[in-house]
């Protein structure tokens, strides 16, 4: 790739935690070559196993609001009571590299992302119905009950926004849907490239769109009504 007139494609995936999207995520990182993940930063304490500077950068309150006067952030978001952000940097980084930039983000900051890069490319990751992101949650076992009843909660309210995204994938089988956000992403490069396209491409185009809002409503129904969610009747965008 033409480093000089790179401009990256921007993918932006949001899930509801305990759907899957970590996994996902990492996988993806590793099929797919020249593609950066954006590293956020967030003000909320470590967990776990994470190391900083991988998962995430962990700073200060303080910090992150200087980092927000500086006019460091593309996007910053409140989430769960902490502040999270994407750094401008990493976008820069992947357009001299002549690389692809993968943003994990929650649902507002990808509105955010669509305004200011109306071209970034936004998938949603669904749990198969809420039995299952319950099922996952607790097998986690990293949740208290009362945590668990505030994430299902929360997973309906960010469900409701499934439609603001360009592709849905429904996480049933991790197989299926790491070949699928495969497809989603080489796709789209694949589109940008133009020119003549081979069986096997065209194939790979297919699978992607079979991903798209418009084709996947009827899968998404019988999910939302698991969440108790009002059924969209007709609409085709
Ligand atoms: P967790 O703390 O469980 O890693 O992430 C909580 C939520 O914050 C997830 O939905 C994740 O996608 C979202 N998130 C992570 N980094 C960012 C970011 O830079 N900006 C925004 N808006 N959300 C983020």
């Amino acid at each position: 790739m033409n480093s000089s007139t790179h401009k990256p494609l921007v993918y932006i995936i949001s899930a509801p935690s305990g759907s899957g999207k970590s996994t996902l995520v990492s996988k993806l990182m590793k099929l797919v070559p020249d593609l950066d993940f954006s590293v956020s930063y967030t003000t909320r304490p470590l967990r776990g196993s994470e190391q900083n500077g991988k998962q995430y950068y962990f700073i200060s309150r303080d910090e992150f609001k200087q980092m927000i006067d500086r006019e460091e952030f593309l996007e910053h978001a409140n989430v769960f009571g902490n502040y999270y952000g994407t750094a401008r940097r990493f976008l820069d980084e992947a357009a001299q590299k002549g690389h692809d930039l993968l943003l994990d983000i929650d649902v507002q900051g990808a509105e955010q992302i669509k305004r200011k890069l109306p071209d970034a490319i936004s998938t949603f990751v669904l749990p198969p119905d809420r039995q299952t992101l319950e099922r996952r949650l607790r097998a986690r076992g990293e949740d208290s009950e009362q945590v668990i009843q505030r994430r299902l909660v929360t997973a309906s309210r960010e469900i409701e926004n499934y439609d603001k995204y360009d592709y849905i994938l429904v996480n049933d089988r991790l197989d299926e849907s790491i070949k699928s956000l495969q497809d989603i992403v080489r796709s789209e490069r694949l589109r940008r490239s133009g020119g003549p396209l081979s069986g096997e491409q065209k194939q790979m185009l297919a699978s992607a769109d079979r991903c798209r809002l418009s084709n996947i409503r009827d899968r998404v129904q019988p999910i939302l009504a698991s969440f108790a969610m009002p059924t969209v009747t007709g609409g085709s965008g």
